[in-house]
């Protein structure tokens, strides 16, 4: 078994649309980023790559490449899917956190797990995302911006 550990954070503009787990938000204000920066997804693509230690996701797809330019950071964490198969290793299973003092996010994450569910080919049981405010104490705290956390076990699956 390996694991793997990934976090991001993206600050929060107004005017973007807000793309937690492939879920868009109702919210004035988004996150801001090259690609649809779901921060959730880009802490678990981070964390997938960690635990075969093949760098992280600024590597694979940079922001200089404009082919990358508002994809949706699902399509980004299939490719990972596929590197982590490639090596042969599967996912085992996910936890992960979003700091987020606003919006509330309680009600969507059901929604993000089943996206996750899709795109990480496992069952809904073994993908966990949660989420925490900030306390209002510093810039998260303040809603400058958006966290995420994530860890993952990755074990041997025969090519
Ligand atoms: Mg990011």
């Amino acid at each position: 078994m390996r694991i793997g550990i990934g976090y991001d954070v993206h600050r929060l503009v107004r005017g973007r649309p807000l793309v937690l787990g492939g879920v868009v938000i109702p919210s004035e204000w988004g996150l801001q980023g090259h690609s649809d920066a779901d921060v959730l997804v880009h802490a678990i693509g981070d964390a997938l790559l960690g635990a075969l230690a093949l760098g992280d996701l600024g590597e694979h797809f940079p922001d200089t490449n404009p082919c990358y330019q508002g994809i949706s950071s699902l399509t980004l964490l299939e490719e990972v899917v596929g590197m982590v198969r490639e090596r042969g290793y599967k996912l085992s299973n996910l936890d992960s956190v979003l700091i987020a003092q606003q919006p509330r996010l309680a009600a969507h994450l059901l929604h993000m797990r089943r996206n996750l569910v899709d795109v990480l080919r496992l069952d809904l049981g073994s993908i966990s995302v949660k989420v925490k405010t900030a306390e209002q104490l510093g810039s998260l705290g303040r809603a400058e911006g958006i966290a995420a956390y994530a860890v993952c076990l990755v074990t041997p699956h025969p090519l």
